[in-house]
C-alpha cells in the first residue's frame, strides 16, 4: 500500500460508506450517528503457559446496534489491530443488513500466530478470551453473537461455545452464544463451507446476465473461464472448489503466503488444499510452476480474480497491472479505495465483499435461529414432505402405467433435509442481493459501480431502522 496516496482499511471503508452517503443524500448527521463504531473494547489477559505468563492483546468493536444481536466474526491473526477490526465490524453491519440478515454488526480480533501454540494452549487462550468478552459483555446469544474467521474455525467456535455454557448454566440459549460450531455442538451442516457457496452462487448470477458479463469485457458463460484465487483457506478453497466441480472453470493459479503455484492446465483444489494442509506451503506442489512473489501473480492473466486472503492486497501499487476483467471480493476488504477508482476507470467490474462473502453470516444467522428454537430445520415437515412424494410418484406410475426412473425418484423420497434447505436459503439470499444492487446501480443516476449500489441499498435499510425507532 502506498501510505501517500492511500488510507488504511478503515478509511478506504469510511470513504465507501461516504461515497454511497452522498448517492442517497443521507443528511449529515445520520452520516455521522452511522458511520462510526458504537463501541470498541481493547482486551488484555495474562495467560500461563510453559511456566510463565504470557499476555495477549485482542479486541472487540461493535458497528450499529439497530438489530440485535450484533454479529462478527473473531480473527486470530499476528497483524490484527483495533483500524482492522473497525473496519470489519462496519463491513459486517451493512453485509447484513444487505442480506436481510437481521443483525448488526461487530467483529473481533486476537494478535496471535496460531502455529506458535499446540491445540491445548490454544484451548486455554480462546477459553480465557471468551471470558474477558463475557466479563464485558461483549457475548451473548441475545446481544453479540461471535464467528469464525482468518485463523479461527469449528474448533474455536466449540471451545468459546462450551465456557459460555460453563460461565452461564442457567441460560437455555447458551449455545446460541456462538456460531459456526461443529454439526454436533449446535452447529449447522454446511457452514464451514457457506462462504465459499455463496461466493459460487454470486459468480455465477454474475453470469446469468449477459449486459453484466459483456460490460466487463467477457462473453459466454462460467465454463472454460480461467480463476485465480488469493488465499487458500476455509473460503478460498471452497469458492474454486464448487466454481471448478460445479461450473467447470479452470483454477490456473493459487496464491498463498510463501508464493503461489501456476498451471494452465488447471489445479485441482483438493489436491491443493491437501497439500497446503500438510506442508504449510504451495512451494514444490507438484506440476506446477511455483512464483516466488506471490503477490505479482495476481497481476497475471486470468478471467476470474478472486482473493481470498486478507484485506489491502490490491492497491495503487498493482492495480494499473490487474489484467482480470472481473474481481469477486471473496475476503473482506482486497481492494482499497483508491485502487479501486483505478480499476474501474479501466472497465473492470468488481464484485464487492459485502455481498461476495455474505454467505458465510447468512448460514450463521439460520444457525442461530435454529440454536434460538431449539429444532433443527424440516424436522417437522420431512416425513409429510416424503408421504406427500410418494403419493405423487405413484399418481404419475398409475396414470402412465411406466415406473418413474429411480433417479427422479430418490430424491423425491428421501424428503427435504435441513442441508437441503439451507442451501435453498442460501442460493435465495445471495441471487436476491446480486439483484437488487444490480437494480440499484442500473437505475440510480448518481451511482454507477456495483460496491456503492451495494452500500446504498444496505444504507438505507439501517437508515429506515434508524428512522422507524425514533432515532432520526
Ligand atoms: P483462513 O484462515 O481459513 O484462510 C486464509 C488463507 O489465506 C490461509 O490459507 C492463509 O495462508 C492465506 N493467506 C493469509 N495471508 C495471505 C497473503 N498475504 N497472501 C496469500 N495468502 C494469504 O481464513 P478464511 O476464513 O478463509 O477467511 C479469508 C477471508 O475471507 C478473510 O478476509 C475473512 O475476513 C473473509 N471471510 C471469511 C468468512 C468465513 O466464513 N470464514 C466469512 C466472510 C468473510
Amino acid at each position: 500500500m502506498n501510505p501517500t496516496t492511500e488510507t488504511n482499511f478503515l478509511g478506504s471503508v469510511r470513504s465507501m460508506f461516504d461515497r454511497a452517503a452522498r448517492a442517497l443524500d443521507v443528511p449529515p448527521d445520520l452520516v455521522e450517528a452511522i458511520r462510526e463504531c458504537n463501541s470498541v473494547i481493547q482486551l488484555r489477559f495474562p495467560v500461563r503457559l510453559r511456566g510463565s505468563y504470557r499476555t495477549f492483546c485482542g479486541w472487540r468493536a461493535v458497528h450499529s446496534e439497530h438489530r440485535l444481536p450484533v454479529k462478527g466474526g473473531v480473527r486470530y491473526a499476528p497483524i490484527v489491530d483495533q483500524q482492522e477490526v473497525e473496519a470489519l465490524a462496519a463491513l459486517m453491519t451493512f453485509k447484513c443488513a444487505l442480506v436481510d440478515v437481521p443483525f448488526g454488526g461487530a467483529k473481533g480480533g486476537l494478535a496471535i500466530r496460531p502455529k506458535d501454540y499446540d491445540e491445548d494452549e490454544l484451548e486455554l487462550i480462546t477459553r480465557r478470551l471468551t471470558q474477558e468478552l463475557a466479563d464485558h459483555g461483549y457475548i451473548s446469544p441475545s446481544r453479540d453473537v461471535p464467528a469464525p474467521d482468518m485463523g479461527t474455525g469449528e474448533r474455536e467456535m466449540a471451545w468459546i461455545a462450551d465456557e459460555y455454557r460453563a460461565l452461564y448454566p442457567s441460560d437455555i440459549d447458551a449455545l446460541a452464544c456462538v456460531t459456526g460450531k461443529p454439526a454436533t455442538q449446535g452447529g449447522m451442516r454446511g457452514r464451514r463451507q457457506a462462504t465459499g457457496r455463496g461466493v459460487h452462487y454470486v459468480v455465477r448470477e454474475f453470469f446469468g446476465h449477459r449486459e453484466d458479463v459483456a460490460r466487463c469485457g467477457l462473453e459466454g458463460g462460467l465454463e472454460g473461464k480461467r480463476i485465480i484465487v488469493q488465499g487458500f483457506g476455509d473460503v478460498g478453497f471452497n469458492t474454486a472448489r464448487y466454481l471448478v466441480e460445479d461450473e467447470g472453470v479452470r483454477l490456473v493459479a493459487v496464491v498463498e503466503r510463501d508464493g503461489a503455484i501456476m498451471s494452465e492446465a488447471g489445479l485441482e483444489p483438493g489436491a491443493v488444499a491437501e497439500f497446503l494442509g500438510r506442508t504449510g506451503g504451495v512451494r514444490d506442489f507438484p506440476g506446477a510452476r511455483f512464483i516466488a512473489d506471490g503477490r505479482s501473480v495476481l497481476a497475471a492473466d486470468c478471467d476470474i480474480l478472486i482473493p481470498a486472503a486478507i484485506e489491502n492486497q490490491i492497491t495503487t501499487d498493482n492495480a494499473a497491472r490487474i489484467r482480470a476483467p472481473l474481481i469477486a471480493e471473496a475476503a473482506n476488504g482486497p481492494v482499497t479505495f483508491a485502487a479501486e477508482q483505478m480499476l474501474l476507470e479501466s472497465g473492470k467490474t468488481i464484485l464487492p465483499d459485502l455481498l461476495v462473502n455474505a454467505g458465510g453470516v447468512t448460514l450463521s444467522y439460520f444457525e442461530w435461529v435454529s440454536n434460538v428454537s431449539h429444532m433443527r430445520f424440516g424436522r417437522l415437515s420431512r416425513q409429510l414432505d416424503m408421504q406427500r412424494n410418494r403419493h405423487i410418484v405413484e399418481m404419475i406410475e398409475t396414470t402412465t402405467g411406466k415406473p418413474v426412473p429411480e433417479s427422479l425418484k430418490a430424491p423425491l423420497l428421501r424428503g427435504t433435509e435441513e442441508l437441503d434447505l439451507v442451501r435453498s436459503g442460501l442460493e435465495d439470499t445471495m441471487r436476491n442481493a446480486y439483484g437488487a444492487i444490480r437494480e440499484t446501480m442500473l437505475t440510480s443516476d448518481a451511482i454507477d459501480d456495483l460496491r456503492t449500489a451495494a452500500y446504498a441499498v444496505a444504507l438505507e435499510k439501517v437508515v429506515r431502522s434508524y428512522r422507524e425507532m425514533g432515532l432520526a
